[in-house]
Parts: C-alpha cells; sequence; structure tokens
C-alpha cells in the first residue's frame, strides 16, 4: 500500500509539472473521450495539432454524428489505425441516438459502446465525471509494475487484475483523479523506457528502484518479427485523371484510397501502360507489418476492377493510406512543375 504521504506528493509533483496539453483546458467528456482516443498508440506531441483540428471542425457530438464518414477519416488522416476514428464516429451516432448528443457517466452505459475499452472508460469516468475509476494504459502499468517489483509477464489476465487492484487501492477519495492522471503523467514523462528516477517523485517508495530491476520491468513477451512487404505501385495518369481504387479487404487500410499496386515482380493486370516516369521508393510500416512500396507513373486509360479515374485536383480531398500518401506528395510534386 502507499501510504498518503507519497499520494500527496505525487499529486504535488502532478500540479507543478503536468504538461500544458490542449484536453486538459475546458476538460469535458466529449473533450476527454477525443483525446483518449487518439493518445492510445501515440505520443501527445503527435496528437495536439490532430486534437486542435478535430475539435475545431467536430466541436460536439452532434457535429461529429452527422459528418460524413470520409470527412471523419480525412480529419484523421496521419494518425493511423483508422478503426479509432470510425469508432468514434459510431460512438458519436450512438450518443447522439440514446443520450441526446451527450456522454453517459454511468460505466454500463460506456461498456455499451463499440470501441470503448475500459482504459477509456475509466478515463472517461475519472478525468470527465471526477468519479473513483481506474484508467490502466501502458504507462500506468509500466509505473505499477517498478513501483512494486512486479516481475511476471505483463499480458497474463492475474497481472493485469494484481495491477488494476493496486491502482484502485491507491486512489484516495479526494480527488481521485488528479491521482489517477498524475500517474500516468508519471509513467509518461519521467518513468518512460529509459527512467529518470532522480527526478521522481515515487522514487523512496519504488522497490524496482531499490532492488535495481527498473531496466526489466516490465516484463513482457517478445514481439512477432515484422513481415516484409514489397509492391510496385501503379500510378496511372490519363486527360488529368489519376486512377485509384478504395482499399476493401485490409482492416486496418479499409475504406482508404490507394493507387493499385501488385507484390514485387508479380505480373500487373493492365493491357496498355507506358512508363512516364519512376518514383522514390516509400517505406512504411503498419501494425506488424514494413511495407517497401515502388511507384511509378504511367500513361493508360483502362480502369480494372475496383478502380476508377478521378481529377487530380481532387486527390488531395480523399483519404489516402501513409504509404499511399507519401506517394501521392511525390505526384502532386511532380505535376506542380510538369504539363503531363
Ligand atoms: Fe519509475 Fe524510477 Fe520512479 Fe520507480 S523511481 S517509479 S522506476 S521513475
Amino acid at each position: 500500500m502507499l501510504t498518503s504521504k507519497f499520494i500527496h506528493e505525487l499529486k504535488l509533483w502532478f500540479k507543478e509539472e503536468k504538461r500544458n496539453l490542449p484536453w486538459r483546458q475546458n476538460v469535458s467528456p466529449y473533450a476527454v473521450w477525443v483525446s483518449e482516443v487518439m493518445l492510445q498508440q501515440t505520443r501527445a506531441s503527435v496528437v495536439v495539432p490532430y486534437f486542435l483540428r478535430w475539435m475545431d471542425r467536430f466541436p460536439n457530438i452532434k457535429v461529429l454524428a452527422d459528418a460524413d464518414i470520409e470527412e471523419v477519416i480525412k480529419v484523421w488522416e496521419g494518425l493511423g489505425y483508422y478503426s479509432r476514428a470510425r469508432a468514434l464516429h459510431e460512438g458519436a451516432n450512438y450518443f447522439s441516438k440514446h443520450f441526446g448528443g451527450s456522454l453517459p457517466s454511468k460505466r454500463e452505459e460506456l461498456e455499451k459502446v463499440k470501441g470503448l475499452g475500459p482504459y477509456t472508460i475509466g478515463a472517461i469516468l475519472s478525468f470527465a465525471f471526477h468519479q473513483k475509476a481506474a484508467a490502466i494504459d501502458g504507462n500506468v502499468l509500466r509505473v505499477i509494475t517498478r513501483l512494486f517489483c512486479i516481475e511476471e509477464e505483463v499480458s497474463q489476465a492475474s497481472v493485469k487484475r494484481r495491477v488494476m487492484q493496486i491502482v484502485e487501492d491507491f486512489l484516495p477519495d479526494r480527488e481521485p483523479w488528479v491521482v489517477m492522471e498524475a500517474l500516468i503523467e508519471l509513467g509518461a514523462s519521467i518513468c518512460i523506457k529509459t527512467p529518470n528516477c532522480r527526478k521522481c517523485p515515487m522514487q523512496e517508495r519504488c522497490l524496482g528502484f531499490e532492488r535495481g530491476k527498473v531496466d526489466l520491468l516490465p516484463k513482457r513477451k517478445k514481439r512477432p518479427k515484422m513481415t516484409l512487404l514489397k509492391r510496385e505501385v501503379f500510378v496511372i495518369t490519363h486527360k488529368g485523371h489519376i486512377l485509384i481504387q478504395k482499399n476493401k479487404g485490409n482492416r486496418v487500410m479499409s475504406g482508404l484510397y490507394e493507387f493499385p499496386y501488385v507484390e514485387y515482380g508479380a505480373p500487373h493486370p493492365f493491357e496498355k501502360l507506358i512508363l512516364y516516369k519512376k518514383l522514390k521508393e516509400v517505406k512504411h510500416r503498419f501494425t506488424r507489418y514494413e511495407a517497401h512500396l515502388f511507384p511509378s507513373i504511367w500513361e493508360g486509360e483502362e480502369e480494372i476492377d475496383g478502380t476508377f479515374f478521378i481529377e487530380k485536383k481532387k486527390l488531395k480531398t480523399l483519404p489516402f493510406s501513409s504509404g499511399h500518401r507519401q506517394i501521392l506528395a511525390q505526384v502532386l510534386e511532380e505535376y506542380a512543375y510538369t504539363t503531363h
């Protein structure tokens, strides 16, 4: 058990050191929800401009629910893991329909919403509704396993339950949300991968530090190796139009636009193409894949199954997957200087 002295020190540290993040100003349940979904798998410094742009375009649940999903994905473009944008849109529709455009403050109501996991629900209940609720993300997991020197592998359900129990016991009756956010902040700014223990308000109470185990915690399973994908990408132009397709098959990229492609070395399905120019190779990572894309611009007029021509100037308005967005940037630069 952590004593009230340490909890007090943690709160003091947080009040003095917390980062000035836009979702911490004018806190609302909607802003907490959006920011927490954006912060999954993404650093706060990266999220800030996306959050501001999002809140500017979709200032409340009703506006988000009424927006076209294509525009929602476009505003999200660049943050990756697009299922999060779709889940926000679906959630907004659900809250509009069942709660008049507000977020409910009961855990069991939030649990009915697709895409809202235990962490996000905990964060909403804690930061937005000031309830005594635990929100265990990767930061908190790291802090707690080190503070209590938990040496078991952290994906085990028993370890997760233990961490949850520790945090629930840890939260005080008074201002529990401040302590919850302080723990997250500690994991995001001090108790990072290579921790800055010298500056940590919890150092005197940290068993991992005392036992010299900090660098070994939290203990995780080895990640599966990245799978390498090599693809030839066809940017096919015809009379000021470019051939594109909408990704349907792949769950991660579903709904995003891309240029037609084939696996490297495989025959392409087009009858007649004339090579105009090879573009620079693009590398990008998504989930457990590393894709190496080899794009080139061609002249051709054939629309094969699932593809369609679109005016060049409209390309910018569509959401593209990350690798193909980098190709699009090269294509637009190419056309900025040529009349091709
Ligand atoms: Fe983390 Fe070091 Fe603080 Fe322990 S003392 S909680 S390892 S930063």
